[in-house]
């Protein structure tokens, strides 16, 4: 355990750092070398390499940069450290989605689209020296149908009306337009519509005015709303809702209004390019008899032999140019891909590992680049190529910095820092630091697991009936029929894109949409103020308790209510509207950001303030609402406990959880819950080999109690211990979609074609 830095000029060395549970953290990190964190999920692994690392970086950065610049950039906060050397610039290569909307596909992001556009304007036939555009993003290019989307959405006029209802009695279903909202005002207020007329009794005229606007040119109506009057157009709700909705980029929405607009609307191929995005001109320009749109639509595996094969003085250097660049993105495991996949619908793990593919492409040297998790969504077979892949991104002289609970990940690491020694308050210190094979020998958390191997499970749980996905076909599958056991822990394997997401996440719960409770790591559809506590339906007795100690009413309790902090308005924060520069943000001074008015922080429970109890941990709430009548409480937080997040304070906001612990947290809510079949896309995700025991024991448990559970897993800890494993494959998308095997785990180990097999025989060796 070392606490004092080494004054190390080629290290990164960090002088305490007291981000969220850092209990004053002094590191040196080697540069030119790759450092693993490790430690169990909440140890303090992102507090110290995102949020201080990282933060610190993007901070010096920004100094850079004149103050005029500065002002547009995001602000980022200094670190909590007393120093932080010797950094240099850090590339954060995580798993956030890569959003971009529509245009944005693996072609685009790579940059290899833009290299096979060159090809076929130097070389295709016969428009070589006429200047095609075959850019969808180019209008000269583009379908002029979808402008270059592929497809049309539109409005479903059927979900979107209910046509037995009149406008104030809501028959405008989307909840963006419901009855009192702002958008429902503009169609009552228009004088155009009888608010009381049921749509059905409509006459032709009033539909067309209600969809497209009136035949009479243009309406204003004089909308009141609480920042003031504002006079408006009338406009159709066709038109109103692609313009709000539908023609921009939806990455701009937020979650729910994405899925709401989803939800109502519509999806369909193309009439014009029927997928291609393209014009006419440009898809008549072939090479070897493909055109552009071709291309983009074959899986890269397959079109490295293509574009292997142009034979042509302008083209071939072009083509190796983008065979360079594939072969890359085939290393990597996503040779299943093709370039005209629109990147929104990649999952996390499939976007890392693009951008890993993006940074590999640059000549930059000296630079830090920070990964979280990169092993996650893949097979242990491919572990070992993104293994390649960041080996030799440190040989090209930069610093990586990696948090990951992989074993084979943790074994390339050249120094390894182990936090802990538990979570929460029970870590945020350095436990170890040094080598992967010292770690093996080193007493730590992680040391010992490292160090062992977990039996197979040979004794399983027999089923108690089965539940069936008939004929599914979509993506790679095609026309699967398999059986799913019920009672037992059901484990889906198979390597990245073979279909695994999509048999269970899709049509497995399509099928059976009563009976699966899909448990997944998206956002909670919450507001800003939501924390664990609001979520799980605690804080009404909460506030309740402290009414009853103190004779008020309980929303003096509630900084939304009359408990709020005045100056702030509960929010904790002042922001001030500045005349030339943007606003600027700073910790209320009355209430120092506690939110709450002085008067409800003078009453106490047992001798804790509101604040008090909603900065304790799980675990010690759990210890705090003992009394009587607060059995529910603690059962509710006892739940979180189970699922490993007892560190989570009670007033944490949720948008702070990462992917797995927002799983988690939604496995918790569902705990005690007897619906039947749970379905969980890899739930290790964020997880130490720690964590993954005490998970275990709680899908155990679940099973135990008469439920089903799916697991759609990687991590052969997992999948030794299920009752029944169904293995997808035998490779990603086009290779892939088939099941290769069904049946018991010690059934699998024999099995010769699949790579799941292999990895267990090896792992058990
Ligand atoms: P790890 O990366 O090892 O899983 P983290 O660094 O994310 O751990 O978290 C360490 C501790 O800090 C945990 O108790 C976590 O709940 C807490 N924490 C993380 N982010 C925040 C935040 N934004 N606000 C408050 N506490 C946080
Ligand atoms: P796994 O879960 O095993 O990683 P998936 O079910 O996600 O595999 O993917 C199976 C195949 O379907 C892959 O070829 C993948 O590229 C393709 N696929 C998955 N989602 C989409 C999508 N939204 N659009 C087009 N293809 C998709
Ligand atoms: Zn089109
Ligand atoms: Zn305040």
């Amino acid at each position: 355990m070392s606490n004092h830095p080494r004054r190390d000029e080629h290290g990164i060395v960090i002088t305490r750092a007291r981000a969220h549970n850092l209990k004053d953290v002094c590191l040196t990190i080697p540069k030119g070398v790759i450092t693993v964190f490790t430690g169990v999920s909440g140890s303090g692994k992102s507090s110290v390499v995102f949020d201080t690392i990282a933060v610190e970086s993007q901070r010096q950065l920004n100094e850079t940069f004149p103050a005029f610049v500065r002002n547009r950039l995001p602000k980022y906060e200094k670190p909590e450290a007393d120093g932080i050397h010797h950094l240099s610039p850090a590339i954060v290569v995580d798993q956030r989605p890569l959003g971009g909307g529509a245009r944005s596909t693996v072609g685009t992001m790579t940059d290899i689209a833009s290299l096979i556009r060159l090809l076929f304007s130097r070389a295709g036939e016969p428009s070589a020296g006429m200047s095609t555009a075959y850019s969808f993003n180019d209008p000269s290019g583009a379908c002029p149908t979808c402008q270059g989307l592929g497809r049309t959405v539109q409005l479903d006029l059927d979900r979107f009306f209910d046509r037995n209802k009149s406008l104030n009695t809501g028959a405008l279903l989307f909840p963006l337009f419901n009855v009192g909202g702002v958008q429902w005002t503009l169609f009552t207020r228009s004088g155009l519509f009888d608010n009381d007329k049921p749509l059905r009794s409509y006459t032709k005229r009033e539909w067309q005015t209600l969809l497209h606007g009136g035949p009479d040119g243009e309406v204003r109506i004089e909308l009141v709303t609480r920042k003031g009057t504002q006079n408006v157009t009338y406009e159709g709700i066709v038109d109103r809702f692609d313009r709000l909705y539908l023609n921009r980029d939806l990455s701009t929405l937020s979650k729910r209004t994405r899925d709401a607009v989803e939800e109502f609307t519509t999806d369909a191929g193309c009439p014009g390019c029927h997928g291609s995005r393209l014009n006419e001109a440009a898809l008549r320009t072939r090479i070897d008899g493909l055109n552009i749109a071709d291309h983009m639509a074959m899986e890269i595996t397959d079109l490295i032999g293509v574009l292997d094969g142009v034979d042509h003085p302008l083209g071939t250097p072009i083509a190796q140019a983008a065979v360079e660049g594939l072969r890359r993105i085939d290393a990597i495991g996503l040779g299943y891909l093709h370039l005209g996949r629109e990147t929104a619908s990649l999952s996390g793990g499939e976007g890392q590992r693009l951008k890993i593919v993006r940074n590999l492409g640059s000549s930059l040297t000296g630079m830090t680049y920070i990964f979280d998790e990169p092993s996650t969504g893949l097979h242990p077979r491919d572990v070992n190529r993104v293994g390649r892949l960041l080996t030799q991104l440190r040989d090209q002289g930069n610093t990586l910095l990696i948090v990951e609970h992989d074993r084979d990940v943790i074994a390339l690491a050249d120094h390894v820092v182990d936090m802990g020694p538990g979570a929460g308050t029970h870590g945020g210190q350095v436990v170890f630091e040094g080598s992967a094979a010292r770690l093996r020998r080193a007493g730590t958390l992680t040391g010992r697991h490292l160090g062992r191997t977990l039996p197979l499970k040979t004794e399983v749980r027999s089923p108690t009936g089965h539940l069936s996905v008939a004929h599914a076909s979509r993506h790679n599958l095609e026309d699967v029929s398999v059986d799913i056991p019920t009672g037992v822990l059901v484990a889906v394997t198979g390597v990245a894109g073979s279909g695994k997401s999509t048999l269970i996440s899709e049509v497995f719960t399509e099928q059976h949409p009563d009976a699966a409770v899909v448990i997944d790591q998206s956002a909670i559809g919450a507001n800003s103020r939501s924390t664990p506590a609001t979520w799980l339906g605690i804080m009404d007795t909460v506030r309740k308790l402290f009414a009853d100690a103190g004779g008020v009413p309980a929303g003096l309790f509630s900084f939304n209510s009359t408990g709020a902090c005045s100056a702030c308005g509960g929010k904790g924060s002042i922001t001030a509207d500045m005349a030339f520069a943007d606003p600027v943000t700073t910790v209320c001074e009355t209430c120092r950001g506690l939110r709450y008015s002085a008067e409800a922080l003078a009453h106490t429970l047992r001798g804790r303030t509101i604040t008090d109890v909603l900065a304790l941990t799980a675990e010690e709430a759990c210890a705090f609402f003992t009394g009587p009548g607060e059995k529910g409480v603690r059962a509710a937080l006892g739940t979180l406990v189970e699922v490993g997040l007892g560190y989570l304070t009670l007033g944490q906001p949720l948008s702070t959880l990462s992917g797995g612990e927002r799983q988690r947290l939604k496995l918790a809510g569902h705990l005690g819950s007897r619906s039947g079949i749970y379905v969980m896309d890899e739930l290790t995700t964020g997880l130490h080999m720690a964590d993954i025991e005490t998970l275990q024991r709680l899908l155990d448990r679940l099973v135990d109690d008469g439920n089903t559970v799916i697991v759609i897993e990687h991590n052969l800890d997992v999948v030794k211990r299920a009752d029944w494993v169904i293995d997808m494959g035998p490779e990603g998308g086009r290779h892939g979609g088939r099941v290769l095997f069904t049946g018991t785990p010690a059934q699998l180990l024999k099995h010769r074609a699949s790579h799941t097999a292999a990895a267990l025989r090896q792992d058990l060796a």
